[in-house]
């Protein structure tokens, strides 16, 4: 099977690899039909994340089910198939509160890389969810964004608090920023406030529900949510970048007594305790618990209610994957889709 492997900073190759087979027997095997590159995928691309060098990318999936294991039940062969970055039993103590991303079981759900014609699923029956009928091309971009960018978007924004009568605020014009929006809209949010410089991010981020753009950043930035909330801040702050800088911004641009839903990959962030504990602002976040989400987000795509394949504004064939990385590492790409 072909499948993208990282080499090393930069370097991105598309190669013949061994096609996945079943382990464990709660293990499926999926045919991948479309995966994608994440903003996530960019920190190793940019060096600022060390690895094991080579390593098979990616860990957004749909496809359909090819093998499964003796204890798979919730699946069945053919079935099109929804997943996400980690496996999860979905039967723990942790999972059945909402968790499933800190389940005591937990896996990299796609540990054979998912930019690849073939998955090995591991906890099929918790972490795969089939969808009632066979999803049509735009229905499928939906899913494929639900698998992470969707479901983290989401999560942040729940995380937030977002609901009527808040005022959300979004740090990040990237697909999860973006993807917050919409769950923000989705939620009630009254009113959306996205930072973003980028022309084409921004008309995106008005389709998907931003009543407001700020162009400014850190604290100027947080002086301009004020100034359109009565100086008092954001009820609501989805912080979707993970720089020191993106944090600093979204604590600062919320109000006493709101919430910050934090999903960017923390890099090198450090919190000063004093400015916190005199912020007064509820802090909630880390890697979304997707699966938690999967069953609403299915019936929302399948019902085009939503379209969040939007976010996808370059698909390519799986064998150009290296200029998918760099057209998403030079900002030329908001999201791109990679086809079998
Ligand atoms: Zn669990």
């Amino acid at each position: 099977m072909r499948g993208v492997i990282m080499y090393g900073p930069g370097d991105v190759r598309v190669e013949d690899r061994e096609k996945p087979t079943i382990v464990e027997p709660t293990d499926a095997i999926i045919r991948v039909t479309s995966a994608c590159i994440c903003g996530s995928d960019l920190w190793p691309y940019r060096g600022a994340e060390n690895a094991e060098w080579p390593v098979p990318m990616g860990h957004e999936y749909v496809g359909v089910v090819e093998e499964i294991g003796a204890e798979v039940r919730n699946v069945a062969l053919g079935d099109f198939v929804v997943g996400s970055f980690f496996a999860s039993d979905n039967t723990c103590e942790i999972c059945r509160a909402g968790y499933q991303t800190h389940c005591i079981h937990r896996q990299p759900g796609a540990a054979t890389g998912s930019q690849s014609e073939y998955l090995r699923v591991p906890l099929a029956d918790g972490t795969l969810i089939a969808t009632p009928t066979r999803p049509t091309p735009e229905q499928e971009r939906g899913l494929l964004a639900a698998s992470d960018v969707l479901g983290t978007g989401w999560f942040a924004a729940v995380a937030a608090e977002a609901g009527p009568g808040k005022t959300v605020a979004v740090v990040g014009d990237g697909a999860v920023g973006l993807l917050g929006i919409l769950a923000a809209k989705q939620l009630g949010a009254e009113r959306i406030i996205a930072f973003s410089r980028h022309a084409d991010r921004q008309a995106l981020a008005r389709t998907f529900g931003a009543t407001d753009i700020v162009r400014e950043r850190g604290d100027e930035g947080v002086a301009k949510v004020k100034e359109l909330t009565g100086g008092l801040g954001a009820h609501s702050t989805i912080e979707a970048v993970g720089t020191q800088e993106s944090m600093m911004q979204a604590i600062r641009a919320t109000r006493a007594g709101g919430h910050v839903g934090y999903v960017g990959v923390a890099h090198g962030v450090s919190l000063d305790g004093l400015e916190l504990f005199f912020s007064g602002v509820h802090l909630h976040g880390g890697p979304a618990p997707v699966r938690r989400f999967l069953p609403e987000l299915i019936d929302l795509i399948m019902t085009d209610r939503i379209t969040p394949g939007d976010v996808f504004d370059l698909t390519l064939p799986v064998e150009q994957a290296a200029e998918g990385y760099r057209a998403m590492d030079e900002r030329r790409a908001i999201k791109v889709l990679l086809t079998f």
